[in-house]
């Protein structure tokens, strides 16, 4: 006989994990006892040294689906003689330091769903029915540890039948906080000016949603705005009401077999649509697409996800139509509405119906959306599914608590704590009272569930007026900790060698913009980053910005912007008045008064963005003239791009100045008229340019490592979520023999800038 402790780390508690190793050892005969230690699940175990081992594979081979395993330590103990009579679930030690981990809100299981359908079960119908293996966590959890009183589901005690399977280590239930059943759990309810009578609210909702209504549905971390996608007239009404009229909308559908009628779905992408996350997949339209084309207009594609809580599943049990439009229900920038009477009284005007139930949402979390380039997948937004699921930083000392609070508009905040890199869920645009105070709540709300009570450095932007940057210069004074600010793109790079788990990259850098270290809005970078330091090694060629940042809603000004002293002024204002002054929001006096403007000076800050250039195209060849939504013109260009032709070939130059290599993007745009003037198809004009861009920015990358002697190029930046430029400077860059490493497991976009920030605060203060 031996005995032996096993100290098992991860996402092990809340997940039914005690349970699984209780019947892992009565499985096998196996006497000893289990239980929660802080972060840890302790085991001790005694039996023949075979027995132990066989004990030690089966668990990790019948480990709880929502569990992670980081790390399973065994200790041998000296046996002294049999001590154990059978196996046991202890208690869990009060006395416990550290943090444990919370899982994320996981969709509901095969086991769940089959209750639901069932007519003789007691849970038939039941659209809250979860258990260990499903449903809500981070969303219900108000404070840790995590048990039934500190989450949204203390107002609703457990009747007989539910504790007694929440007292019984055999059954599926066995301490899941989040169980329930129409006898104790919460309801839900049909609302419009009072409460609706009705015998299946869910039912009548979708009955309603089929009828053209709008219908905003509470679920579990979040509130959605519903109609139906056949026909143009609910979704019109939707977008005139939202005052959105061109914003992509993310759909949902009953099942995988219906996404197949009108997208194309590679195997990879079926199986994240379908995983237990159940993110929104950005999907391309396939020839058979049969929805409204106002689901997602002037796009290849659009946002698809599947049901992910039971009343999900029951809604679409009563619809035959191939989706419905699922859109977080949100005031323009301000966070997702989640409470009754908000949700009640900010929509009103907006929905025709509400479905309401009386669950508190603690935390929201919105949808996330994953999108693939090529086989690679790309977080767009990492929230619900994944988050608060942490990030391993390697050589991070566990004493350092980091606080970084991104950038500006698509916000997270990250915390790193024992090694570990909490990033938040979307928060969003912090230029909005609303969005900034949930920021707040938010950074509070992480703080108490990982039990941090201060940390030693906050991290923020560059640029000092940001809020997020005097957030953390208050909090740092709170704290008494130290501030670190961090660039933009240097934090991008960052994010993506944690990522990558490498130390130093020659990072493209390529977005909308970040303030750059020299007052300029930078966004079209190569950088050698290595740890807390960077150089900035070449750009896109400085272009000076009419109007600042007029220029990002209305491309035509940086169109004008990227001409001037590139040909004549006579010449520039005369194409611009022939063919582009509509795009001018006050039309041909506008024209006269930007060309003062670039002969002045006046307001026209430079910028080496890409995500401008990117813009003027789409503008020079008239897909789109404004932008309405973040990202637009680049995303109608990429989508022009994708029904184009590979036949037309423009160069490009790459020029110096003061040392440092340039992309010239205004040769790029001059080829771009030159070929419309030649009246080639604007698709594959649009092919062309991006192609350019893309070898451009591959080539300036390519000799920078060269030079440095660095043997990693790696892309960061919402401009890597574009399939064609992500996949051209992979393949340029792995062709000239260097490696190329992307956002994996992390947003290629401005959600990751806060855990770059955090990363660089965090190898600063350790010299690294
Ligand atoms: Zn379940
Ligand atoms: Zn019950
Ligand atoms: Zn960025």
């Amino acid at each position: 006989m031996e005995k032996a402790r096993i100290l098992v780390q991860g996402i092990v508690q809340g997940v039914g994990f005690r349970p699984t190793v209780y019947r892992v050892a009565h499985g096998l005969n196996i006497n000893g006892y289990v239980r929660n230690l802080g972060n840890i699940v302790e085991i001790v175990i005694e039996g023949q040294n075979n027995k132990i081992n066989e004990f030690i594979t089966s668990l990790q081979n019948n480990k709880p689906p929502i569990s992670e395993i980081n790390s399973l330590e065994v200790e041998w103990l000296d046996h002294k003689g049999q001590e154990f009579n059978d196996f046991r679930i202890l208690e869990s030690s009060k006395n416990f330091s550290g943090s444990s981990v919370i899982p994320p809100d996981i969709a509901t299981c095969d086991n769940c769903l089959e209750e639901v359908f069932e007519v003789s079960n007691r849970r038939h119908n039941y659209p809250f029915t979860a258990c260990t293996d499903c449903g809500p966590r981070f969303t219900v959890i108000s404070s840790v540890p995590y048990d039934r009183i500190r989450t949204s589901m203390k107002s609703f005690p457990l009747c007989e039948d539910c504790e007694v399977e929440y007292a019984n280590p055999k059954d599926r239930r066995y301490h899941a906080e989040a169980s329930c059943c129409p006898v104790c759990g919460p309801k839900v309810f049909l609302y419009r000016e009072n409460v609706i009578d009705s015998e299946n609210p869910i039912k009548k909702a979708a009955e309603l949603i089929d009828e053209g209504n709008i219908l905003a549905i509470k679920g579990i971390g979040g509130t959605h705005l519903v109609v139906k996608t056949t026909e143009d007239g609910p979704v019109e009404k939707l977008r005139k009401r939202l005052g959105r009229y061109n914003q992509p909308f993310a759909c949902m559908s009953k099942d995988l077999k219906t996404v197949q009628t009108f997208t194309d779905i590679s195997g990879s992408e079926k199986n994240v649509l379908e995983s237990r996350r159940r993110p929104i997949v950005v999907l391309n339209k396939n020839n058979g697409y049969m929805l409204s084309p106002s689901v997602s207009p002037y796009l290849h594609n659009l946002g698809v996800m599947l049901p992910y809580s039971a009343l999900q599943h029951l809604l679409f049990t009563y619809t035959n139509e191939p989706a419905y439009i699922m859109t977080s229900a949100n005031m323009p920038g301000e966070p997702m509405l989640i409470d009754n009477r908000e949700i009640t009284s900010k929509l009103n005007g907006i929905a025709d119906y509400y479905l309401l139930h009386d669950r508190e949402i603690i935390n929201r979390c919105d949808d996330s959306v994953v999108r693939f380039r090529g086989n690679e997948m790309a977080f767009i937004r990492r929230s619900r599914g994944y988050v608060p699921e942490p990030y391993d930083f390697a050589r991070i000392s566990e004493d350092l608590n980091v606080l970084a609070l991104g950038p500006e508009i698509d916000v997270t905040f990250s915390l790193l704590k024992e090694g570990k890199c909490y990033v938040s869920q979307h928060i969003g645009d912090t230029t909005k009272y609303e969005t900034f105070r949930y920021l707040q709540e938010a950074v509070n709300h992480m703080m108490d569930i990982t039990r941090t009570g201060s940390v030693d450095v906050v991290a923020c932007d560059l640029h000092p007026m940001f809020f997020t940057t005097k957030l953390a210069e208050d909090m740092s004074q709170d704290f008494e900790s130290e501030i670190v600010r961090v660039q933009h793109h240097h934090a991008h790079a960052a994010s993506l060698c944690v990522d990558n788990n490498i130390e130093e990259v020659i990072c493209i850098a390529a977005d909308g913009v970040g303030y750059g270290d020299d007052g300029t809005a930078w966004g079209g970078e190569i950088l050698l980053s290595h740890g807390s330091s960077y150089e900035r090694l070449a750009s896109l060629m400085p272009q000076p910005m009419a109007g600042g940042d007029l220029t990002t809603k209305y491309p035509v000004r940086m169109f004008m912007s990227m001409l001037y002293n590139h040909i004549g002024d006579d010449e520039l204002v005369g194409l611009m008045k022939t063919g582009y002054s509509h795009f001018f929001k006050h039309g041909e006096r506008e024209i006269d008064l930007v060309l003062k403007q670039l002969q002045k000076g006046f307001n026209t800050n430079t910028t080496t963005s890409t995500g401008r250039v990117l813009d003027t195209i789409s503008t020079a060849l008239r897909i789109c003239g404004e932008r309405t939504y973040e990202g637009e013109c680049a995303m109608k260009l990429e989508s022009a791009a994708f029904y184009g032709e590979n036949t037309l070939k423009i160069p490009y130059e790459i020029g110096t100045n003061r040392g440092k290599d340039f992309l010239n993007t205004s040769n790029i745009l001059i080829s771009v008229l030159e070929l419309i003037e030649k009246g080639e198809k604007m698709q594959n004009i649009a092919r062309a340019a991006q192609n350019a861009i893309a070898f451009g920015l591959a080539e300036m990358a390519i000799k920078a490592a060269e030079n440095v002697g660095v043997k990693v190029i790696g892309g960061s930046g919402g401009v890597f979520y574009n399939e064609a430029i992500s996949v051209a400077i992979r393949n340029t860059v792995e062709s000239a023999g260097y490696t190329f490493v992307q956002h994996k497991n992390s947003c290629a976009g401005d959600g990751s800038v806060s855990m770059g920030q955090a990363a660089i605060a965090a190898w600063k203060s350790q010299g690294i």
